[in-house]
């Protein structure tokens, strides 16, 4: 690369931030770092219909609960600041006012009502070259007419003047050659009638302004490309435009059709990165991060929905898809999102993290679960013993509650079909062969143990091991037997026996 790579992310602050958006800030971050180059956050918030309080901060947090650190933003700063684009509309009205001396936009005063009634009587209008002519703006009307309205501070927007005919080419980076015919795109307002920039003028001239070399966003901003793509030719000059990529879709489960937070909420998965909270309506989304995810297994199957490396290979740490990172290998067809998939990465990336680290990480899920831990080894053995069984960090809570604190509920009802009087005979005696050992035995001499006792009461240990497990865990399921009782210790398990056998025997 010739000169320095510098991308952006640019997200307006308008909500929860979509596995979309995360990916896109993914790819332009491993692009960047790849190239050795400058990642950089600009929030969009011209629109101040569409603001939406904390969504800045959200957009903050998730990129750091990703490990995904702009070296530019609003709050790192940065040579190009500021990065903000409401504190930056002073900037924008000398290029509107310089597109509008070139004849390339136009002043246009038509107020709501009189859009409003045009709508009415045209269907699907569009302020485009067909209609502008019977609208009230500088080009329909005549100088003197004009000079006095602004002289008259007549509230007015510019629009961007779209050519009659002019077919607009650009390269994209994953697409190839595209060309759209401009007759379809309407005359976009550039700058709003309280002064404000619209995205499309504001993003060119802070790309412009910003240096920046690439521009990587979703797929769903190609058909503003044309508007964009001319803006750069009026303003700046082609050859200083970034170089473009539209990153395809992620698709839904079903594999066509955008995933969206509907998705999530009718197949029971998040789509967000984190919680989000709508301050207006106070509705939650879940997140990934809440719902047990590990940012690094996050990161990973977000690089791989729509890229690889030409190998197999899936488990990924980010330095190593800095190193791959190819954008010439991002698929041109959307990726579709498979949860499954999602809880596989995670899964692999539990069974990776060290057992110290997953005890700091489970905490706050332990704490929200009321189970007290008093010792932190004791919770990394458990860690240990139980990882492989969780896809989530949420799942630890389930699969471990019982080495913290006696099942609330037991499965009775499983255990009982096959119940009969010797069976009780032998974990009543079971219970005073532990009341008779001393120490802490651990789990082979504990099954040995169990195994002779068995012998000596002439059943079978394999039909002894389900009904030990239900009484010792609720359920049918969790690690060994025995291991689980050298965690829990003997006084535990006994008293945790004689309940059931209460239970069992109706008392
Ligand atoms: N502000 C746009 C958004 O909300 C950014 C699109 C672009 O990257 O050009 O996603």
């Amino acid at each position: 690369m010739d000169s320095k790579v510098r991308v952006r992310f640019a997200p307006s602050p308008t909500g929860g931030l979509h596995l979309g958006g995360v990916r896109t800030v993914l790819f332009n971050y491993l692009f960047a770092k790849h190239h050795g180059g400058e990642f950089i956050l600009r929030i969009e918030d011209t629109d101040q219909t569409r603001f939406v309080e904390g969504a800045e901060q959200y957009i903050i947090d998730t990129l750091n609960w990703c490990g995904l650190i702009p070296d530019e933003s609003p709050l790192h700063g940065g040579a190009y600041g500021p990065y903000r684009q409401s504190e930056r509309k002073a900037i924008y009205t000398q290029y509107a006012s310089t597109l509008i001396e070139k004849g390339f936009a136009y002043y246009a005063f038509d107020t709501p009502e009189d859009l409003e009634e045009k709508r009415k009587q045209v269907p699907n209008f569009q302020y485009n070259r067909a209609h502008r002519m019977e609208m009230k703006n500088s080009i329909s009307l005549s100088e003197s007419e004009v000079s006095e309205l602004l002289k008259k501070n007549t509230p007015h927007v510019i629009r961007i003047k779209i050519p009659d005919e002019e077919e607009v080419v650009f390269t994209d980076i994953i697409r190839g050659e595209v060309r759209f015919d401009v007759s379809t795109v309407d005359d976009k307002v550039l700058l709003k009638a309280d002064g404000m920039p619209t995205y499309h003028l504001a993003v060119v001239v802070d790309d412009y302004l910003m240096k920046i070399s690439h521009a990587f966003r979703g797929e769903e901003w190609l058909p503003s490309a044309p508007v964009h793509i001319l803006l750069w030719k009026y303003l700046f000059g082609l050859d200083k435009m970034p170089k473009w990529a539209h990153l395809p879709l992620i698709l839904k489960p079903e594999g066509s059709g955008k995933l969206s937070k509907r998705d999530g909420e009718r197949l029971g998965f998040p789509v967000f990165a984190m919680d989000w909270s709508d301050p207006s309506t106070k509705e939650t989304t879940v997140g990934f991060k809440e719902k047990g995810f590990l940012p690094e297994a996050f990161i990973n199957f977000l690089a791989m929905l729509g890229w690889n490396d030409g190998s197999d290979k899936e488990i990924f740490t980010i330095e190593e898809l800095i190193a791959a990172f190819d954008l010439e290998r991002v698929h041109k067809g959307g990726a579709k999102f498979d949860y499954e998939k999602a809880k596989w990465f995670n899964q692999e990336w539990i069974k990776k993290t060290d057992n110290t680290i997953l005890a700091e990480l489970l905490q706050p899920f332990f704490d929200q679960a009321k189970i007290e831990i008093h010792e932190r080894s004791y919770l990394i053995k458990v860690i240990g013993m139980v990882k492989d069984r969780c896809h989530l960090l949420t799942d630890f809570i389930s699969q471990s509650s019982f080495f913290f604190a006696a099942p609330t509920t037991i499965d009775t009802a499983a255990i009982l079909p096959k119940w009969e009087e010797k069976k009780h005979a032998f974990f009543a005696a079971l219970a005073q062969s532990f009341k008779e050992m001393s120490g802490k035995p651990v789990a082979a001499e504990l099954e040995a143990n169990f195994k002779t006792l068995a012998a000596s009461h002439e059943i079978k240990p394999g039909d002894l091991l389900l009904p030990l497990r239900i009484m010792l865990v609720g359920g049918k399921f969790g690690p060994g037997v025995f291991d689980i009782i050298e965690a829990i210790e003997i006084p535990d398990t006994i008293k945790r026996i004689e309940h059931s056998l209460q239970l069992l025997s109706g008392k």
